[in-house]
C-alpha cells in the first residue's frame, strides 16, 4: 500500500461472529481501518456515515438478505468494491451478485491465507483506480491551465493599445490585434492568413517587414519605421525577426504605436522656431544697418539729424525685440501653469486703476484719453497669480493704445455679475475684420492691413490672455468693426 494513503476503510458484514473477527484481524494487520456488522441494517448505516471503499458481504444473513444489501450499497455509492462471503449452497447467488457488479467472492469455509489473498488483490485495484483517477485530473487540470493560459495571452495582447501583428516564415499575417485594425483602418472582421501588403498599401512597410525577415538585419538595435497614413496620422513601426534553436527564420513581430500627437508637437515647435528667428531677423537687421550709418557718421565726425532718427529707431527695434522675448517668457510660464503658480485673493478694484495709470503716460503720447470706470458695490476678489492678471489687462489696454490713433479715446470698464467680474475694454481705433476676429487668439497671427503694417508685435499678447483666462476659468469676447473701434470683454469668476 502507499505509504502516503490514508487507511482504507473496509465493512465487513457477517452474522457469524467468529468471521467477524478472524477477518477484521487479518484486514487491520495490512494496515485497513475495519468496520463490522452483524446483519445487513447495521452495514447500510455504516456505508452510509463512513467513507467505505471495499465491503465483504455475507449473502445468507437475518434480515435483509445479502443481495438486497449489495443493491442498495450500489445505490448509496457504486464506487464501492464489494466481495461476496458465501456458503457453497449460495454459489449460484453469488455468481448472480457478480452479475450484478460485485467485485469477487469468497467461499465459507475459508483459509486465512486465502481470505489475504481476495483481500489484498481488491484493495491494490482500489489504490490502482485512484490513482487512474488522480493522472486523469492532473491532466484535465492541465489541459485547463495551458487553455486558461493561452487565452489569458490572447486577452492581453487584444487589450494592448499598440497594434501587434505577427507574420510567418512565408510572410503571411498569423496574429493581428484589434488596436491594429483600429490604427490601419482595416475592418474589424477582417480575417489574418494574407500577406502584409494585402493590408496596407504601403511599399515601404512591406519592405521594411521584408528586411526585418531577411538574414541582413544582423544585431541591428530595434529596426523601426514611419508610416504616414494622411490626415496629420502617423505610425511608428517597430519590428523584430522571431528565430528558431537553430537561428533558423520563423516570422516576425510588428509593432505599431501611435506617433501622431507627438509629430504635431514636433510641426509645431518648428513652426514656432521658424516664426521667432523669422521676427528676430527682420529687427536685428535694421538694428544692424542703422548702426553701421552711425558708426559711418561718427567716422566721418559728424553728427546729424539722421543720427537722431537712426537711434529713434533702433530703439523702436530694440523694444519690439524686448517685447517678443517678453512674451515668449510669458508663454512658456503659461505653459508651466503660471496663471495660478502664485495664487492669491486679488482686488480687481485695486489692480485696474493701478494699471490704467501705469499706461496713461503710453496713451498720453499719443494724445489719447484713457478712461477708468468701476461699478461702487464692493466686488469679491479673484483668485489668481497678480503677475498672470496683469499680463491680461495690460496687453489688452496696451493694444487698445496701440491700434487706436492718435487723439482717440480708450474706456475701460468694470462691472459685476454673480460670482463674476466683466472688464470690457473699449476703443474707437482701426477694429478687427469679422474673418479676423477668431484668428487674432492663434499664436502669431496678426492683423496686416495699411493701418497696422507699421505697428510692432510679435502675435502672442492675445493668446497669452487667452490662455490665462482658460486657465482661471475666464472668457474673452471680442466685437469690432474695422474703422469703427474694439471691444474686447473678459469675464473672471470671483472667489465665492
Ligand atoms: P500683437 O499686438 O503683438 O500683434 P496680439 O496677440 O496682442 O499681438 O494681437 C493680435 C492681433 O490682433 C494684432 O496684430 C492686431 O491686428 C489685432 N488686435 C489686437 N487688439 C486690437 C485692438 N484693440 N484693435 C484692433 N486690432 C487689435
Amino acid at each position: 500500500m502507499n505509504q502516503n494513503e490514508h487507511p482504507l476503510n473496509v465493512l465487513v458484514v457477517d452474522d457469524e461472529e467468529s468471521i467477524r473477527m478472524a477477518v477484521d484481524r487479518v484486514l487491520r494487520r495490512i494496515g485497513c481501518q475495519v468496520f463490522t456488522a452483524a446483519n445487513g441494517e447495521e452495514g447500510l448505516e455504516i456505508v452510509a456515515r463512513e467513507r467505505v471503499s471495499l465491503v465483504f458481504l455475507d449473502l445468507k444473513m437475518p434480515g435483509i438478505d445479502g443481495m438486497e444489501v449489495h443493491k442498495r450499497i450500489r445505490q448509496i455509492d457504486d464506487s464501492i468494491l464489494v466481495i461476496i462471503i458465501t456458503g457453497y449452497a449460495t454459489i449460484e447467488t453469488a455468481i448472480e451478485a457478480m452479475k450484478q457488479g460485485a467485485y469477487d467472492f469468497i467461499p465459507k469455509p475459508f483459509e486465512v491465507d486465502q481470505f489475504r489473498l481476495v483481500a489484498k488483490r481488491a484493495i491494490e485495484r482500489i489504490h490502482l483506480s485512484r490513482d487512474a483517477a488522480r493522472l486523469e485530473e492532473e491532466q484535465r487540470r492541465t489541459l485547463f491551465d495551458l487553455s486558461t493560459e493561452k487565452s489569458r495571452t490572447r486577452s492581453i495582447v487584444e487589450a494592448m493599445p499598440n497594434g501587434v501583428m505577427v507574420t510567418n516564415s512565408n510572410g503571411q499575417v498569423v496574429l493581428m490585434n484589434e488596436a491594429v485594425k483600429r490604427h490601419l483602418n482595416l475592418d474589424p472582421e477582417c480575417e489574418i492568413g494574407q500577406r502584409v501588403e494585402d493590408y496596407v498599401d504601403d511599399q515601404g512597410l512591406c519592405s521594411f517587414v521584408d528586411h526585418v525577415s531577411s538574414d541582413s538585419i544582423g544585431d541591428q538595435e530595434e529596426p523601426s519605421c514611419e508610416l504616414c497614413l494622411g490626415d496629420d496620422r502617423y505610425l511608428l513601426v517597430k519590428a523584430s525577426p522571431i528565430q528558431g534553436d537553430h537561428q533558423e527564420y520563423l516570422g516576425s513581430v510588428v509593432v505599431f504605436a501611435d506617433i501622431s500627437p507627438i509629430k504635431k508637437l514636433d510641426k509645431l515647435k518648428s513652426e514656432f522656431v521658424a516664426k521667432v528667428s523669422h521676427e528676430l531677423r527682420s529687427p536685428l537687421s535694421t538694428i544692424h544697418e542703422q548702426m553701421a550709418l552711425v558708426i559711418q557718421d561718427m567716422l566721418e565726425q559728424e553728427q546729424t539729424d539722421r543720427d537722431q532718427q537712426i537711434l529713434s529707431r533702433m530703439q523702436e527695434r530694440t523694444k519690439g525685440l524686448i517685447k517678443l522675448v517678453e512674451d515668449l517668457l510669458d508663454l512658456s510660464r503659461l505653459e508651466a501653469g503660471a496663471a495660478y503658480q502664485e495664487a492669491q485673493d486679488i482686488s480687481i478694484q485695486d489692480l485696474l486703476p493701478r494699471l490704467v495709470d501705469m499706461l496713461q503716460d503710453q496713451a498720453g503720447e499719443k494724445g489719447q484719453t484713457l478712461r477708468l470706470t468701476m461699478t461702487e458695490e464692493q466686488l469679491r476678489p479673484v483668485h489668481a497669480d497678480p503677475n498672470a492678471l496683469e499680463c491680461v489687462f495690460n496687453n489688452l489696454i496696451s493694444n487698445a493704445i496701440k491700434y487706436s490713433p492718435e487723439g482717440g479715446s480708450i474706456h475701460v470698464r468694470l462691472e459685476s455679475s454673480d460670482h463674476f467680474i466683466q472688464v470690457e475694454v473699449e476703443d474707437d481705433g482701426f477694429g478687427v475684420a469679422p474673418e479676423d476676429q477668431e484668428r487674432i487668439f492663434e499664436r502669431f497671427y496678426r492683423v496686416k492691413n495699411a493701418k497696422t503694417r507699421f505697428i510692432t508685435g510679435s502675435g502672442l499678447g492675445l493668446p497669452i490672455v487667452k490662455g490665462i483666462l482658460d486657465d482661471l476659468g475666464g472668457q474673452i469676447s471680442v466685437k469690432s468693426e474695422p474703422g469703427q473701434g474694439s471691444t474686447f470683454t473678459v469675464t473672471l469668476p470671483t472667489t465665492r
